[in-house]
């Protein structure tokens, strides 16, 4: 761990990284308390609202967008977005973090530890993932706000829906941010790893229609669709297109996750439903894995016959859950998030996610967004902690990130 922040010497002229440690703390263990799964994100963001207008910000700079209008969920509230006008020329800056958690975290009681928060209850996780997140940035602005900083146009976003999909970010209202030319979100993690990449994700759906019989007076004359399902799953297990998938310089992931289908022993199975994954970095890639899905089943479903000749039958349906992206060390936000580390004496690493970000939704957006840590540990598990330190170096940086010019 890097020496605590406020103690490191700064090389910037400009940037105040100070802040009221304990309201910090006092306020994400007041926002772990707040029960907010995915689609229940009002009462997290009422209370990032009441704070903000106590701290001066007008109605007028405050909106939601009409995200979860579009999602499949529905939900309370659509993503949180508080545009703060510069007080000093300088390109516009976007902090986010997302405000829903997974539904383990609803009822959680905050205890500290040390210099950790846990659940006191057993049966809870923490929501360090992602009200740590989304208080890094709250703080960030409380603490501009209330001592008068300098800062060039802020906009603040807390996206909904981040842990069913990415759905707040995915529908988000990207006229309403104010074409920001840096981008910085926080989520789980520590705070001096800079993730600036992740993976692309396929979403599959596979209809396996048979032709249903009696399973022991006519079994000739059914088609079973578990049959087909079975000699496909078989194949692109064989030919090394199921799970971890290395084809020469190519790499990517799948996973068939779920099957169902028939109710009796007594019936040759009329369908089934199956629904996989497939993920690369690579849309092409990607692509060609579900591409090599279609062709499995179809094959499969034109190798059964019943005794009069007739086949089963597939639809398969692939959607893109969101694209990967890629950025360069040399992207104007992963520079600014490095430098903002190195003058807090950090020693800030890179890597790409395997799993999706909002970073994903906001980069397809034409917003190239970084993504960083607070000290979260244990996510989505009841061993869930928050690291005080590490939450007060990322609201450090995020400071930084929103003072410096
Ligand atoms: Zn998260």
């Amino acid at each position: 761990m890097a020496k605590r922040a406020t103690a490191a010497p700064s090389t910037s002229t400009s940037g105040d990284v100070s802040i009221d440690e304990k309201a910090a703390i006092d306020r994400v263990t007041k926002m772990m308390a707040i029960p907010g799964k995915s689609g229940e994100e009002r009462a997290i963001a009422e209370f990032i609202t009441a704070e903000l207008k106590l701290a001066g910000v007008p109605d007028s700079a405050i909106q939601h967008d009409s995200a979860h209008k579009k999602s499949h969920l529905g939900g309370q509230v659509g993503n949180l977005i508080v545009k703060l006008p510069g007080t000093v020329k300088g390109p516009r800056r976007l902090m986010m973090g997302h405000i829903d958690t997974v539904p383990l975290c609803v009822g959680c009681r905050p205890v500290r530890e040390g210099n950790l928060i846990r659940p006191k209850d057993p049966t809870t996780a923490l929501g360090g993932d992602n009200r740590a997140g989304a208080c890094v940035v709250l703080t960030t602005a409380l603490e501009i706000l209330k001592r008068k900083l300098p800062h060039p146009p802020l906009t603040l976003l807390w996206p909904v829906q981040e842990e069913v999909g990415l759905v707040g970010a995915k529908f988000v209202s990207a006229a309403k941010l104010g074409h920001p030319k840096l981008s910085f979100n926080w989520d789980g993690g520590p705070p001096d790893m800079l993730v600036i990449g992740a993976t692309g994700d396929f979403n599959m759906e596979i209809e396996i229609t048979g032709i249903a019989s009696h399973a022991g007076a006519h079994p000739e004359d059914g088609v079973n669709a578990a049959a087909i399902a079975s000699l496909a799953i078989a194949d692109l297990t064989r030919d090394g297109w199921h799970g971890l998938i290395q084809k020469g310089r190519n790499a990517g992931t799948s996973n068939i996750g779920v099957i169902s289908g028939g109710d009796a022993t007594n019936v040759v199975m009329p369908k089934v439903h199956v629904r996989a994954e497939a993920r690369s970095h690579d849309p092409k890639f990607r692509q060609k894995i579900v591409d090599q899905f279609r062709k499995a089943f179809e094959n499969a479903a034109r190798e059964l016959k019943n005794s009069a000749g007739r086949r089963g039958s597939i639809n398969f349906e692939a959607t893109l859950k969101y694209e990967s992206f890629k950025m360069e060390l040399n992207e104007p936000s992963v520079e600014a998030a490095k430098s903002a580390m190195e003058s807090l004496g950090m020693a800030p690493a890179h890597r790409i996610s395997n799993g999706g970000l909002d970073a994903n939704w906001l980069t397809a957006n034409g917003i190239p967004t970084v993504t960083m840590g607070c000290g979260q540990q244990g996510i989505h598990t009841v061993d869930e902690k928050l690291n005080i330190e590490s939450f007060l170096q990322a609201c450090h940086v995020a400071m930084k990130l929103a003072t410096t010019v």
